[in-house]
């Protein structure tokens, strides 16, 4: 990405900004300054905007309370329609010699409907897949495309699937098939056409965040909503190994005495789908905007 000066780069965003929210027409909406947190690029897009629409989809009950609780918990005050996704049971995690994996779904599954009330989630759909035992594979990426036929989100979060480091198969996996969905399946009506069946059409999602990502390029200041994602974190009994509300706010006075004043984020890697094209100022005629979302399709590869 080339580098220009920040004066030209302000005035660049601000016409990137108007133009997209003229062209998006979507609930997602973009302020043209100040730019996002954390990030590097001089041509980054504008922050993440709502009341949207926003979907989380994850491998395993508790993965988004880690990852993300502090911005779902933001996004929720600001009137958004969150859903959750949660691919498997979580049924293999547990060091308790006499637990049974189908009553360890069971307790998961409660800890997670408890999370999302917390947090005011307002639908959360558990796919049942066995922990540990999900493939990419063309039937999760069918249930995820309906989902979001069904749903409609215009924000995704998902794990980032396509990290070099190590991983859980189970992330790697439901954060790929949740990408190759986004793009170009749920968008194209021939893929997965028994939808239609259901009164499903095709959809776009405008915006991706990846969660866990190796190099993120995007951040929420949650400072504001901490003690939620604490909430909501401490929901999952079976997972937190005994920790208390208590720990985690010393952790928390280290935290703010090791960095005082920092606010406190959750960071992601984005993809804008529609993002604007980095180059001269031009307006872009409708048809022109309206293509393929390159900077995604070029990225797989790259980052696979
Ligand atoms: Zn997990």
């Amino acid at each position: 990405m080339s580098k220009k000066n920040s004066k030209s780069s302000t005035k660049t965003s601000k016409k990137k900004a108007a133009a997209l929210k003229d062209r998006q027409g979507s609930a997602v909406t973009a302020k043209a300054s100040p730019a996002p947190i954390g990030s590097a690029q001089q041509e980054a897009p504008p922050p993440i905007e709502g009341p949207a629409r926003a979907m989380v989809i994850m491998a395993h009950p508790d993965d988004a309370e880690f990852l993300c609780a502090g911005t779902i918990a933001k996004w929720c005050a600001e009137g958004w329609d969150v859903s959750y996704v949660v691919v498997t049971g979580g049924d293999k995690g547990t060091h308790d010699d006499a637990m049974h994996p189908e009553k360890l779904a069971a307790i998961r599954e409660e800890e997670q409907r408890a999370a999302c009330r917390v947090l005011g989630v307002k639908e959360c759909i558990l796919l049942g897949y066995p922990d540990g035992f999900t493939s990419e594979s063309q039937e999760l990426r069918g249930q995820i495309t309906r989902l979001l036929r069904l749903h409609k989100p215009d924000v995704v979060i998902t794990w980032d699937g396509f990290r070099g480091a190590f991983n859980h198969r189970d992330h790697r996996n439901v954060g790929v098939a949740t990408m190759d969905a986004i793009y170009p399946i749920v968008r194209d009506r021939l893929f997965y056409q028994h939808h239609e069946e259901e009164g499903l059409g095709s959809h776009q999602v405008n915006e991706v965040l990846l969660a866990g990502a190796a190099e993120p390029d995007y951040a929420v200041d949650i400072t504001e909503y901490w003690e939620k994602k604490v909430d909501a974190i401490l929901c999952h009994t079976s997972q937190v190994g005994g920790r208390t509300r208590e720990d985690f706010v010393r952790e928390r006075a280290e935290r703010d005495k090791r960095e005082p004043g920092k606010p406190v984020e959750e960071r992601f890697r984005r993809w804008s789908i529609r993002r604007p094209q980095t180059r001269p100022q031009q307006e872009q005629a409708p048809a022109e905007a309206a293509k393929p979302p390159e900077t995604l399709a070029r990225a797989k590869p790259q980052r696979g």
